[in-house]
């Protein structure tokens, strides 16, 4: 089962969330658990979780030069580029590498052969364990803008299948998404069984909520939301869930000793366990969910 976490914006405590969802279930021997920090331009799930890493693999895409004594400037490369990453001049070509995806369409489209293609780090993906739990993360390299989504889909191309139907052991993927709402969250959260938003009660909380189930619903990923820093504001989101038949699945009060264990790198379950039994039922009510709508 893959369940990713997602939030219209930063600062709610989506890592908070996940690391602790993932701390939580891997307790019980019965669960594999993978964790994916997907949140390539800000990995923070390592503060929290100490992962032992024993990889890094560099990601790379190929990108285009041109051999100026082939080119004939025919214009070919540059309308055949959906990035308009090529301008084609009258003797010169300009190439616009934060703009370039690395496709290679260019290269197919030039009549001259006149486009050869090197290869360009734009990240690494790390990976090594936390306990039994594998973990994975991606950093994108400074500087890189467009990059994030070829490196979370390599991230994502070491998502374990779930065991048979005979297997006891049940195999679970957490994915920490980037905030937000753009290319990088589609990515992150693509094909997961279920998503969890993470919000807080506010007017801003609520406000990037709707965005972000608006992307969910379009993805057609069944959800549910998490409450942070909750209080006697809450009804400003469960009054909007209530509308649109999103279930809340856990509330997690303003709490002055949650905020010091964070600011230090310390998991909630860590200084108070009631809080691993919460994360469980989380997992839970998710799991119950799916086999009720017949996901699982
Ligand atoms: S398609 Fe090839 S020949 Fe034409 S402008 Fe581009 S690089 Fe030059
Ligand atoms: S590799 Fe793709 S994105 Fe980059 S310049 Fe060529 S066509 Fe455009």
């Amino acid at each position: 089962m893959i369940i990713s976490i997602a939030s219209g914006k930063g600062g709610t405590g989506k890592t908070t969330i996940a690391v602790n969802l993932v701390l939580s279930i891997s307790n019980d021997n019965s669960y594999d658990c993978q964790f994916l920090d997907c949140d390539v331009e800000e990995p923070n799930a390592a503060i929290f979780l100490k992962p032992n890493i024993s990889q890094a693999r560099p990601v790379s895409i190929l990108e285009p030069r041109i051999n100026f004594t082939k080119c004939t400037f025919c214009g070919k490369c540059a309308k055949a580029c959906a990035f308009n990453a090529i301008a084609v001049l009258k003797n010169d070509i300009k190439i616009f590498m934060e703009l370039c995806h690395g496709c290679g369409g260019c290269s197919i489209a030039c009549p001259e052969n006149a486009i050869s293609e090197v290869s360009r780090d734009v990240g690494v993906i790390e990976s090594g364990n936390v306990g039994k739990i594998e973990f994975i993360q991606g950093k994108l390299n400074i500087g890189e803008a467009i990059t994030p989504p070829i490196i979370i889909r390599e991230m994502k191309k070491r998502i374990k299948k779930s065991g048979t139907e005979e297997s006891k052991i049940k195999h679970i993927t957490i994915i920490d998404a980037p905030p937000g709402t753009s290319c990088p969250v589609v990515e992150s959260v693509k094909n997961s069984d279920f998503t969890i938003l993470v919000t807080e009660p506010t007017p801003f909380g609520l406000n990037d909520l709707i965005l972000a189930v608006e992307v969910l619903k379009k993805l057609n990923i069944p959800m549910g939301v998490v409450i942070n820093r909750g209080g006697k504001n809450d009804n400003i989101i469960s009054d909007y869930c209530q509308n649109e038949k999103i279930p809340i699945l856990m509330r997690i009060p303003m709490d002055k000793d949650i905020a010091v264990a964070y600011s230090k790198g310390i998991p909630m379950i860590q200084i108070n366990p009631k809080y691993s039994d919460k994360f469980k039922e989380l997992y839970y009510k998710i799991e119950n969910q799916l086999q009720i709508s017949g996901e699982i």
